[in-house]
């Protein structure tokens, strides 16, 4: 495999770029062009020497942009990314009025096996590696030029917290000053509940939100419609989560999909709100995106209304999450799995 420039911090590039016998100064003239998305051949201010050496041995950027599809409804993009050795992943940009925000992969396909998930319908073939992250950020930032990214969202394919290394290099990476700069606090990580991770997560001192798909009020229904709850409690996960809370001093987010006649009954919302009571959190209900692999549907607008309603009279904060790119397969998973059945000759951009 070739050597990703992408993740480097500048002075593991420095080094580098010594290895090869060149000055150490290249090292922040490549820099500057990786995170402007930039590949060898626009690098210009390097010596052509200097770029025909590395090209074979090193990549600049380890994903590509593959497909691109624009929202017609909102604007969202949806991208598919191509990897060095043929793998796809996504990502989704998102115009919201406070910035925009980037959501990214960090695992082809996933292992978790959620049932109302797209992106582990085959299972997790890799992980992806901190350059990998961190060219798809840049190229999603060239994208958006002039304005850019403001948000990260990892909450693409994947497991961030099965994929512990790269995605902590990853994160205190795309918030140096040498990279994008993005604060940690503009960056949210979703996991399905790992407690082990989640505690590692804590101790790595960055600030970034940590997300916890919930999805239910107690561990039967969680463990109906997400294997791993057979294996952590939803007590382990909430303890996890109030030591997130002490040592970072964040509120935590949990992600709720209002799946109808599962998981969304004033019981389920009465029982949820007991379960986190005097916790300092959030919770966005997501309207379920329909997968058709899989026979779960979404609940009914007015159920979702009425489940909001009822944990806010209990005192939980909850909002209900917008949906964006309904038109451009927007939920996790749903391009890559669609690419994987129909070759895009026959189905025709958008
Ligand atoms: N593995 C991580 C992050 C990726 S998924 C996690 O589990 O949190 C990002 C969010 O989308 C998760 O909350 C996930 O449960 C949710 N999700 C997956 N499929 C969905 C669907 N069909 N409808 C709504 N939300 C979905």
């Amino acid at each position: 495999m070739k050597t990703q420039l992408t993740g480097m911090s500048l002075s593991q590039l420095t080094d580098w770029v010594k290895t090869q016998g060149e000055p150490g100064f290249r090292a922040r003239q490549i820099n500057d062009w990786l995170k402007k998305g930039a590949d060898f051949e626009e690098m210009r201010n390097l010596p052509a020497n200097l770029i025909e050496k590395i090209k074979p041995i090193a990549s600049a950027q380890p994903a590509q942009v593959m497909e691109r599809h624009v929202s017609k409804l909102d604007g969202t993009e949806k991208l598919l990314f191509s990897l060095e050795d043929g793998h796809t992943v996504e990502g989704v940009i998102m115009r919201y009025r406070h910035g925009i925000t980037f959501c990214l992969s960090t695992q082809v396909g996933c292992a978790m096996g959620c049932a109302f998930c797209a992106s582990t319908l085959n299972g997790k073939l890799r992980d992806l590696t901190t350059g990998e992250m961190a060219s798809m950020c840049y190229l999603a930032n060239r994208l958006t030029a002039p304005v850019p990214l403001s948000n990260l969202v990892l909450m693409g394919s994947g497991e961030p917290l099965d994929n512990t290394r790269e995605v902590f290099a990853f994160l205190h990476h795309i918030t140096s000053p040498d990279s994008l700069n993005i604060g940690a606090r503009h960056i949210s990580l979703s996991t399905c509940g790992l407690p082990d991770q989640m505690r590692l997560l804590a101790q790595e001192g960055l600030q970034v939100t940590l997300s916890v798909s919930l999805h239910a009020p107690n561990d039967q229904i969680r463990q109906s419609i997400m294997p791993i709850a057979r294996a952590h409690s939803m007590d382990a996960v909430l303890d996890a989560c109030r030591y997130y809370i002490q040592q970072t001093g964040r509120r935590v987010v949990f992600e709720y999909a209002l799946i109808r006649d599962v998981n969304d009954s004033l019981d389920n919302a009465q029982e949820l709100a007991s379960r986190l009571r005097g916790m300092q959190c959030h919770v966005n209900l997501i309207p379920l995106n329909d997968v058709k692999e899989r026979a779960l549907r979404a609940s009914t607008k007015a159920q979702v209304e009425r489940f909001l309603n009822r944990l806010t009279e209990l005192n939980i904060s909850a909002t209900v999450r917008r949906q964006l790119g309904d038109d451009i397969f927007g939920a996790c998973g749903q391009l890559r799995a669609q690419r994987l059945k129909t070759p895009l000759m026959e189905e025709g951009r958008s």
